[in-house]
């Protein structure tokens, strides 16, 4: 009969691409997806350290399925993988010595042998080396979502922001031949994907390591010039390497979307410094206004951090006045928490208490939130186009779908329409998601 595992995935889009190449390793050795603890033969968790609460939940985990184990007599293989695994390595085994293998983040494809070889030693499975490998085999991953495919351009960053672990986690920089991306996505397009986000650390720093004309922004061009894809999306970018020529490249490229994310971390000088961004409020702002001229409707979101060392009260109302002025059409908040190997552990003390950051990300949340819903109610009457991704989770009479700008649309009509792109007149906003109401023949097709 054959194995069964369970893979779960904690953190960013990175994770869950590394999730489908893991499942796609697994199923090719032979294993099938189990339904649930109770009858996984082997269970991995792919883990991720931006956070320390990120990283609390792979331990809250660990506990449950040893509790299980107890219980049932059942002893599934534990697999810990991703950047915990990378950034802890055996010392993971002080903790929880009933983990049987610890892969990182470069080690993947060694998941089946070090599965195989931990049934036949005592001993736990360790592999975290660096193996500097970017050549992503095709046909490697599991596509997990039958719309979407996630292609990898970039592995690892060489920033080294002072409050990040990613450096150490997922190495150095290193870029995909455009040959093997352009493939991917093809690939993706004949398996009926209609939508590709292209992934990378700092995914507009891309430039082709076997093509010197190919930068990002020639690399969207090529990637529209794939038939069957309708949109394209990118995450994440860098501020820093927002150029010209992307910009003109969003512009003017009908299938990628109006939609950047643009992490700003803080709005204020001495924390950007000392975050080493390497870009000012004043840049990103500047940045901000001529995407807004150069492409009328963008959405765009970012990422900010409260409570970085030494940030005051001036620094962080700074932040706030940023958040007011670009309007972002959503946004992802966190409170600082030092992470191990990064400069910010090493040399800034952790002194911005948790009251004050738990008020700041209070105050920050409901900032965003009263801009997030005039942005929303500022698109009723508009119509716009909506890639059908899925019934509604919360009716199921009702569809569910994405505009260019990532929002959430409901709207009512048949499974049939699933995976087309059709235009959508907005017609209430809700905080989090906009309603509306298919216009046009969308049978016509
Ligand atoms: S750019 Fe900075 S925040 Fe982003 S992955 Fe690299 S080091 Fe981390």
């Amino acid at each position: 009969m054959a194995r069964k595992y369970l893979l779960e995935t904690f953190g960013c889009q990175m994770n869950f691409h590394d999730s489908e190449r893991m499942a796609g390793l697994l199923e090719t050795d032979g294993f099938q997806p189990a339904s649930g603890d109770s009858d996984a033969d082997v269970i991995v968790i792919n883990t991720c350290s931006v956070r320390e609460r990120a990283e609390d939940k792979l331990y809250t985990r660990l506990g449950e399925i040893r509790v299980a184990g107890r219980e049932s007599g059942r002893r599934p293989t534990v697999v810990v993988a991703g950047c915990v695994a990378q950034q802890e390595g055996e010392k993971l085994l002080k903790r929880d010595p009933s983990i049987d293998v610890i892969v990182g983040t470069q080690a993947l494809k060694q998941l089946p042998k070090l599965v195989n070889g931990s049934g036949k030693s005592s001993s736990a499975q360790v592999d975290i080396s660096p193996y500097d490998d970017v050549s992503f085999p095709l046909g490697m991953a599991k596509a997990s979502d039958p719309l979407r495919a996630w292609v990898t351009i970039i592995e690892g960053c060489n920033e080294f922001c002072t409050f990040c672990v990613v450096p150490y986690t997922r190495g150095h920089e290193r870029m995909r031949p455009v040959g093997d991306i352009l493939a991917e996505v093809e690939r993706a397009a004949e398996s009926g994907r209609v939508e590709v986000q292209l992934l990378g650390q700092i995914v507009n720093h891309y430039q082709a390591p076997d093509d010197p004309a190919c930068d990002f922004a020639e690399l969207l061009r090529r990637v529209s010039e794939v038939a069957g894809i309708s949109r394209i999306r990118f995450a994440s970018p860098h501020p820093r390497h927002a150029t010209d020529r992307l910009i003109a490249a969003m512009r003017e490229l009908p299938k990628v979307c109006k939609h950047l994310h643009l992490p700003v971390q803080s709005g204020s000088n001495d924390i950007l410094k000392a975050m080493r961004r390497r870009y000012t409020r004043e840049e990103y702002l500047d940045l901000a206004a001529r995407l807004r001229y150069q492409i009328p409707g963008i959405s765009l979101s970012t990422d900010v951090i409260v409570g970085f060392p030494d940030e005051s009260e001036d620094d962080f109302e700074q932040t706030l006045d940023l958040v007011r002025q670009v309007g972002f059409s959503f946004m992802y908040s966190f409170k600082y928490s030092a992470r191990p190997n990064t400069l910010a552990d090493k040399r800034m003390p952790d002194n911005v208490i948790e009251s004050v950051k738990t008020r700041r990300i209070m105050a920050l949340q409901k900032a965003q939130a009263e801009i997030q819903l005039k942005t929303y109610e500022s698109q009723v009457g508009d119509i716009v186009e909506v890639l059908v991704e899925s019934r509604s989770r919360r009716r199921d009479w009702e569809l569910s779908g994405r505009t260019d700008g990532w929002v959430s649309v409901n709207f009512s009509g048949p499974a049939e329409w699933i995976g087309r792109v059709l235009s959508v007149r907005i017609t209430a906003a809700a905080p989090n998601s906009l309603r509306g109401e298919v216009v046009g023949e969308p049978n016509a097709d």
